[in-house]
């Protein structure tokens, strides 16, 4: 691999970057980190703004997300470079220790944050070689989107317009450079309320409807008819889980109500629907057949909503086959095209209109205390990402 970047620079930064703390809607700090970063890229602050994505996301937050619009040194269309800032909290108190082509966490008991730091990075790193090589580039976006691990919220908010209507976009979000995920999952949320009605327990039990036996037919109907986990009907595939479930008042009294929370997945929009629909009916028919001795039954009520719509880019599209000629004259290797269970800020921006390849910089087992950055691999996504910034290969 012939490298562009300064390496020393680009792995301390990394390193820097993953000490800072920032859980979702607490991005201040690591958002200061980024504009200093590029600041002293020479990107003047002139070029960067704060949407406003917090002051509309069901978690409030401190902050918007930082976008930053470069004019082209050549013409061009206009290119998306973004990696999401917040982590999970799990990562806080990380102190990133580098041991080999490795960094983890000093302390077990914390991840590391390479998910997504390691995708910041990569993109400042190409920037900053971009800047101080002076080498030419066409029309650069970089979005650095807030609470995408509560829900992919900056990217849900964000506005193609306040973006520069870019044309081609790329999000660093993932572990090999090679890897593409050009394709991945929707979901549903569902909060489902059951009513049912209060009595006392030893005295008065035929008086009282308990939503807790709503929740637990309706859950044990979707279990035994193959509803629950992971959902196979003929060629259709998909997944539901029941997360958590909250109810009752107290040990004597008939359970007057009941709140089940539950998530739906499908690459499927019709069949994550066709879930959905047997979800409601599996509450409907257990609140009706759940009657006290007045004949009064329980009430449910649902609230769904959807997380991320599925995706699949086609590879015609031109933000794969710059993604696939990038990563070819970068590591030699042809990409690997993937397919993720999982949400991603591309889903919100392939929604919007501007179909978004995912790549890698080297994250692996994000969200658990075995975390790590593989180095390698890591320096690899900042080569991709400077490609991609400056459009073709940058001169040797
Ligand atoms: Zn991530």
């Amino acid at each position: 691999m012939t490298t562009h970047i300064d390496t020393t620079r680009a792995v301390s930064l990394v390193t820097k970057l993953m000490a800072i703390p920032g859980k979702s809607g607490e991005e201040t700090r690591i958002l200061k980190a980024v504009v200093g970063e590029l600041r002293g890229a020479k990107v003047p602050a002139s070029a960067m703004r704060f949407d406003r994505a917090h002051t509309r996301s069901p978690f409030g937050g401190e902050t918007g997300s930082l976008i930053v619009r470069l004019p082209g040194t050549r013409s061009g269309p206009r290119r998306l470079l973004m990696a999401h800032v917040d982590t999970v909290p799990v990562c806080e108190g990380c102190k990133p220790v580098r041991r080999g082509n490795r960094i983890r966490s000093a302390d077990r008991g914390t991840a590391l944050g390479a998910d997504n730091r390691s995708g910041v990075a990569a993109i400042l790193s190409a920037v900053r070689t971009l800047r101080s090589r002076k080498l030419d580039h066409p029309p650069l976006t970089l979005f650095f989107p807030i609470q995408e691990e509560v829900g992919l919220v900056g990217s849900r908010l964000v506005s193609l317009r306040d973006l520069g209507n870019p044309k081609l976009a790329f999000n660093w979000d993932g572990g090999a450079p090679d890897e593409l995920m050009t394709a991945a999952t929707g979901a549903y949320r569902m909060k489902t309320t059951i009513e049912g009605v209060a009595s006392h327990a030893g005295v008065h039990p035929e008086d009282g409807v308990s939503a807790i036996a709503i929740a637990s037919a309706a859950i044990a109907d979707l279990d035994r008819d193959g509803w629950l986990g992971l959902i196979e009907k003929g060629t259709q595939r998909g997944t539901s889980n029941v997360g958590t479930i909250e109810g009752g008042s107290a040990c004597n009294v008939v359970a007057p109500h009941a709140t089940v929370l539950a998530e739906v997945r499908s690459h499927s929009p019709r069949f994550r629907e066709t879930i959905l629909k047997r979800f409601r009916r599996s509450f409907e028919r257990a609140a009706a057949s759940h009657r006290n001795v007045a004949g009064r039954q329980g009430k449910v009520r649902f609230e769904i909503r959807l997380d991320y719509e599925s995706f699949k880019l086609k590879t015609r599209d031109p933000s794969v086959v710059a993604a696939v000629a990038a990563v070819k004259a970068v590591t030699g290797r042809a990409a690997k095209l993937k397919t993720v269970n999982g949400g991603l800020d591309a889903n919100w921006m392939t929604r919007h209109g501007l179909p978004t390849v995912t790549l890698g910089a080297g994250q692996h087992h994000p969200h658990t205390v075995d975390e790590v950055l593989h180095i390698d691999e890591f320096l690899g996504g900042c080569e991709v990402a400077l490609n991609l910034a400056c459009g073709e290969a940058p001169p040797s």
